[in-house]
């Protein structure tokens, strides 16, 4: 199935919902980075959060960062979005592996530890719009739910999940958020509260071959449900040399020269696409002006 998600309503317009299937983009994050099934888990919801929170954002040039930093062996991990929910990400130690944990689930809350999470949005203004929260559990949806309550007032229910398959590769991934809008009956969240409670896992759901749609009738039965439009979410950096030769030119003449004295060229690496840029003597020479 192709990587897709659904925007919509819910419950009279009361809840907005983004119901996601991010299998393919999550394994070329897998095998851009080499991921151990742990990290793959950990980069995969954050990808997958992403790719929903990015086809929030209202401009075209709108980008979205999502930060976490950890003490556990994981480190961090680093999602970007755009509107078009493009996304790419990172980790810092994407070989990690620890143990199970009961049920024979992967640890994703243990990799990452203790720390926090900072979404950073660039809406084009003058400086970025950053909210940050201590991590809950690690476990990415539990604390994105907390950003959105605490962040951006918003009671959310986010629900993230990666399959990781006996080769390692990916088997199934997929996420909703659900949002209360202002206004909306108590009684209509309760409701909402009952449903995802005894929702069974996200990609049990998918690996039954349940479709976004279809998951999202499964939580709303009884109510109406509106989807407003199909977005297509994918893995993709948009690095290049030009933005590279920027980014160097940034550091200044003085840091340039002491490049050009020590090293005669320097090397850029891109973390999220794992490109390398080179650049020579006579290219540093060309950016001291
Ligand atoms: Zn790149």
């Amino acid at each position: 199935m192709q990587d897709y998600i659904i925007r919509g309503t819910a419950m009279d317009g009361f809840i907005r919902v983004f119901a996601a299937t991010t299998k393919n983009l999550v394994d070329t994050a897998r095998s851009l980075h080499g991921t151990s099934p742990v990290a793959t888990a950990a980069l995969g919801r954050m990808l997958t959060a992403g790719s929903m929170m990015g086809a929030m954002l209202k401009n075209d040039t709108d980008v979205l960062t999502l930060n976490i930093k950890g003490d556990g062996p994981l480190g961090g991990v680093v999602v970007t979005a755009d509107s078009s929910s493009h996304v790419k990400g990172y980790v810092n130690n994407p070989t990690v592996n620890i143990p199970l944990k009961s049920a024979g689930k992967l640890d994703v809350g243990g990799a990452i530890g203790t720390g926090t999470l900072t979404v950073i949005k660039d809406l084009g203004l003058k400086e970025p719009v950053s909210g940050q929260i201590e991590l809950i559990s690690g476990e990415v949806a539990e604390d994105i739910t907390y950003y959105f309550a605490v962040s951006e007032q918003t009671p959310s229910a986010v629900i993230l999940g990666v399959l990781v398959d006996r080769d390692y590769t990916v088997k199934q991934a997929g996420g909703l958020i659900l949002q209360v809008m202002p206004g909306a009956n108590e009684d209509v969240i309760t409701d909402l509260e009952n449903s995802i409670s005894t929702l069974p896992a996200m990609t049990t759901l998918l690996d039954e071959g349940k479709s976004p749609e279809d998951i999202l009738e499964t939580i709303f039965s009884g109510y109406d449900v509106t989807i407003h439009d199909k977005i297509y979410p994918s893995y993709y950096c948009n690095c290049s040399r030009e933005k590279t030769k920027i980014a160097l030119q940034s550091i200044g003449k003085e840091e340039l020269t002491a490049i050009l004295e020590e090293d005669k060229g320097a090397n850029l690496h891109c973390h999220f696409c794992n490109k390398d840029y080179y650049f020579d003597e006579a290219d540093i020479k060309g950016l001291i002006v």
